[in-house]
């Protein structure tokens, strides 16, 4: 048994999720990413006294799609909270949140465990909150420099419960939010650029323990496998202070991805106080039974419901599926293919073979490929009707496509000699002339050698100039030859 084996790993995350509204969370400030640095930064944003916050209702329309989508309850009033603290950059001295009221309590995630098997993962709760300026130390050699265009865009803090148990887990969570986000349109989920960003609680225990260990808050994780090897480097470190007969305390540390270690930022102790009070300039704001269900009409269908319809509708394989809902703009595109045939197994493969390979080749989003839907679908139900081989398909008629994404599929396929022989008569005139013109070979094909079943078929293809339906061919060959 391992040192591993003895301990149980415990885990619970902390998402924060940047939103994608067009202004603020208080002010009218354009909310963009990338803008020129302090460029959208009004006095409301800079907190000047005289000034007051007005609530960006997108905030809470985006909170209620979350909630709803993780089957949370929603809180029936808003009430906001102020977070005191200083910080160069928060120009205001607080932070406009929600602390003991969030808008969304409950509810659930469903990711894989490390088997593959669907588990559920409690969410406590998810508040609406600003962000801070961000501070760059690495642009002025001497100085600090701040941007405050961030202080104020709003946020969803999506708290976990330590319901997850490794960190394989935690990284199919954090996937799991990013998924789900982005199919609400209501975060771009980019860690990298830090629209998405995550702190992860870690403890261990003895297995069997009933009392959960002491966490250790890990942050400053800018990737989602960096998430994955901060909690690996944490468990071993919190296990080797428990095997060396140390104690561990509650801390915050901070993830160093060059080192690949966790270093203590501050202790428990240390921690912020930060004076939370009701906010004054903000009154409650009332989300009525009516919005809610308003809101919960215009839901998209979300991952998990086109994962059951993909698999037990459309008899599509879990793999397929997993493929299929991975994202929001391919599930999109499949569910207009599916409009236009019902050969749903070989739409599937048409978008995660040639669609996603040319797609891979160019470095392009499924929003920037150039075929409609609807011609995939004729596509599939030209090879279906045999009057397209899936080869010339996808070796020359998809390519075709993509130059003409506007042409009729089958007058495509015509224009570019691809249509099957498949008129029994016309294919029979044909196999007769090669016989004729083989006729020793004929002669012991007719005497029972049925190896030159290959001999023959090649030579009514290159007769054809590739265009016999092989099927066909093959089935009029044999019945000649009887006859
Ligand atoms: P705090 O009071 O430090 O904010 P909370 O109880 O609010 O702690 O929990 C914050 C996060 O830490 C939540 O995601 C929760 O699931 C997680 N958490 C709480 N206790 C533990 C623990 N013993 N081990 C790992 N994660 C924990
Ligand atoms: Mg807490």
């Amino acid at each position: 048994m391992s040192l591993r084996d003895k301990y149980e790993v415990v885990i619970g995350l902390e998402v924060h999720a940047q939103l994608l509204t067009k202004t603020k969370a208080y002010s009218s400030d354009i909310n963009e990413y990338g803008a020129h640095p302090n460029t959208n930064v009004s006095v409301v944003t800079l907190g000047h006294p005289g000034t007051l916050p007005v609530m960006n209702k997108k905030t809470i329309e985006f909170a209620v799609k979350l909630g709803l989508a993780c089957g949370a309850t929603i809180a029936k009033e808003q009430h906001f909270a102020r977070k005191n603290y200083f910080y160069p950059d928060l120009p205001k001295g607080y932070q406009i949140t929600q602390d003991t009221t969030p808008i969304c309590t409950g509810g659930q995630l469903y990711i894989k465990d490390e088997n593959g098997v669907e588990k559920r993962i409690g969410l406590t709760r998810i508040h609406m909150e600003e962000d801070a300026g961000k501070s760059i130390h690495d642009v002025d050699v001497y100085d600090t420099l701040v941007d405050l265009n961030r202080a104020g865009t709003p946020l969803l803090e999506i708290v976990s419960e330590p319901d997850l148990r490794s960190s394989t887990e935690a990284y199919n969570y954090v996937t799991e939010v990013r998924r789900l986000v982005r199919y609400l349109d209501i975060c771009d989920g980019n860690m990298e650029e830090g629209s998405m960003r995550c702190d992860a609680n870690v403890s261990v225990r003895l297995k069997g323990a009933a009392e959960f260990g002491t966490k250790v808050e890990v942050k400053n994780m800018n990737s989602m496998r960096n998430v994955q090897r901060a909690i690996d480097f944490e468990v071993e470190r919190q296990i080797d202070v428990l095997e060396n007969g140390g104690t561990l305390s509650q801390e915050t540390r901070s993830f160093d991805a060059l080192k690949n270690i966790t270093i203590s930022m501050r202790s428990k102790e240390a921690a912020n106080d930060y004076r939370y009070f009701p906010e004054p300039d903000l009154q409650p704001i009332v989300v009525d039974e009516v919005y809610v269900a308003q809101q919960k009409a215009l839901m998209p269908a979300l991952p998990r419901e086109l994962f059951e319809k993909y698999t037990k509708q459309l008899n599509l394989s879990e793999y397929d599926a997993l493929i299929l809902t991975d994202s929001k703009a391919i599930a999109l595109y499949f569910e207009e293919v599916i409009k236009t045939t019902t050969n749903y197994k070989s739409a599937a493969n048409w978008i995660m073979g040639d669609v996603k390979s040319y797609l891979n080749q160019n470095g392009f989003d499924m929003e920037q490929f150039p075929i409609r839907a609807a011609q995939i679908g004729a596509l599939v139900t030209l090879i279906d009707s045999g009057k397209v081989s899936h080869s010339a398909a996808s070796q020359k008629l998809f390519p075709a496509l993509i130059e003409q994404p506007e042409a009729d599929v089958s007058k495509l396929a015509e224009s570019l000699n691809l249509i099957q022989e498949s008129d029994t008569d016309s294919l029979k005139q044909l196999i007769l002339t090669v016989f004729e013109q083989h006729p020793d070979e004929f002669a012991r094909f007719k005497g029972g050698e049925n190896q030159l079943t290959g001999f023959f078929m090649g030579q009514l293809m290159k007769a054809s100039g590739g265009k016999a339906d092989p099927k066909i061919g093959n089935q009029l060959l044999r019945e000649l030859i009887k006859g």
